[in-house]
């Protein structure tokens, strides 16, 4: 096991009626802003329910946050709060309104001249304003963490940040909040939180089997509960295991002591910034690919994977990893999303976009083994046409 520091400050606040329990968590006399996105919060009755438990504290809000959040319409957030001194923030909603949320908090004290630096060139952040969440999307795992991705629509650019400043002070996840959800986010979810893992997971030993058993715990769970989430989204239990496990992918407690890949989500936020194409399902376009062309880097993970996520245990070495893979890919189709950039109709021209794009940015050395090179994502991506 490789060394490491754990840290996660973040208070869960988890089940039925926890939203009543915000006032609490929010220092009193605080100026809030609550933002949020398209409206999915006023039609589920999750709205009413934050401003009821807000009574008391000054409220604005700031609406309108899309899916893989804009960073311009952060900037206006930003520019309000500022003048209204705003001094707590709430975000409510799945992972675009908790990301920008987090954007929104790093830029309020940003000092430097361009907060998109704090992007594009990962300025360090030391201080930003506190926040809370209401989670209503499992997925993303951004309610227990404190990383972001931000999408800038003029330049077609979607980069990611963090710090140890930008985690949520608490979040709320109550799995009735998320009854409202369209099959769509669901499946996305399911595929999002079980990449998350595989990043973590699935690259090589380092003798950690603690690590291992519990990113194979969520693993197993999301393989369970997630399609009767598609099917029951109304489920209270299944909702609850579900929201528990997106939030364990990526809360940190299976990355200490192991290597991380991030490739397939590197290159997956290019395919969301040029075409639009929902993350989860980038995800499911570059993961199958990208085990394909590792096979050999992430053999002993990969056949370990087969066995206990998915019951490969007879056949020849090479006829398991297929059948892994294989697995893999009918999990994700089995949830209605797509795992071919055919079926989002991208071709070649896109690869060669991506390409020049890394090119120009000098992206080099991703994975756990810091051996993809541009000519890799290449061809990881003919791999998926
Ligand atoms: P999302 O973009 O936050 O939301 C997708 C859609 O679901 C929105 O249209 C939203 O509508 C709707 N929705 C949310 N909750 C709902 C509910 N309870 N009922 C009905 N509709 C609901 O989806 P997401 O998958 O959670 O977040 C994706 C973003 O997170 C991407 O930008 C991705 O890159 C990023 N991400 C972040 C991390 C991280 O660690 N921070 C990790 C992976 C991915 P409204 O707008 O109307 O609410
Ligand atoms: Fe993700």
């Amino acid at each position: 096991m490789n060394n490491f520091t754990f840290y996660n400050p973040v208070k869960i606040l988890f089940g039925k009626g926890q939203i009543s329990a915000i006032a609490q968590e929010i220092p009193a006399g605080s100026r809030v802003m609550m933002t949020y996105g398209g409206g999915s919060i006023k039609k589920n009755g999750v709205y009413e329910q934050v401003m009821e438990a807000l009574k008391g504290f000054e409220v604005l809000e700031f609406s309108g946050i899309e899916p893989n959040p804009h960073y311009e319409t952060l900037m206006q957030a930003v520019d309000i709060a500022k003048r209204q001194n705003i001094d707590f923030f709430l975000a409510v909603g799945g992972g675009s309104v908790i990301d920008g949320t987090k954007f929104i908090v790093a830029a309020m004290e940003y000092e430097g001249e361009e907060p998109w630096d704090i992007l594009a060139k990962h300025e360090r952040i030391t201080k930003a304003a506190p926040f809370g969440a209401v989670l209503t999307l499992p997925a993303t795992g951004s309610e227990m963490n404190s990383g972001a991705v931000i999408n800038r629509v003029a330049t077609k650019e979607k980069f990611s940040f963090g710090s140890p400043v930008t985690f949520p002070k608490f979040s709320v996840l109550d799995p009735e909040t998320t009854f409202t959800l369209p099959v769509r986010q669901i499946s996305n979810g399911v595929v999002d939180a079980f990449s998350h893992v595989l990043e973590q997971y699935l690259t090589y030993p380092v003798n950690a089997p603690l690590q291992d058993r519990m990113a194979e715990a969520v693993l197993l769970t999301l393989k369970e509960e997630g399609p009767k989430a598609v099917k029951n989204p109304d489920d209270y239990d299944t909702m609850a295991n579900f929201m528990w496990a997106a939030t364990m992918a990526l809360n940190g407690v299976i990355r200490v002591g192991v290597p991380t890949d991030w490739a397939t989500h590197y290159i997956g936020h290019e395919l969301t910034a040029l075409h639009g194409i929902d993350h989860a399902r980038t995800l499911a376009i570059v993961f199958p690919s990208l085990m394909r062309y590792k096979i050999g880097a992430k053999k002993e993970k990969l056949l370990q994977y087969g066995e206990r996520v998915w019951g490969v245990d007879s056949g020849t070495e090479d006829e398991r990893l297929e059948a892994t893979i294989q697995a893999t890919i009918a999990f994700f189709e089995s949830l209605g999303v797509k795992t071919k950039l055919s079926d989002y109709e991208v071709g070649e021209d896109t690869i060669e976009t991506i390409v020049q794009r890394f090119e120009e940015r000098g992206v080099k050395d991703l994975g756990e083994r810091s051996d993809i090179q541009i000519q890799d994502v290449e061809q990881i991506l003919k791999l998926s046409l």
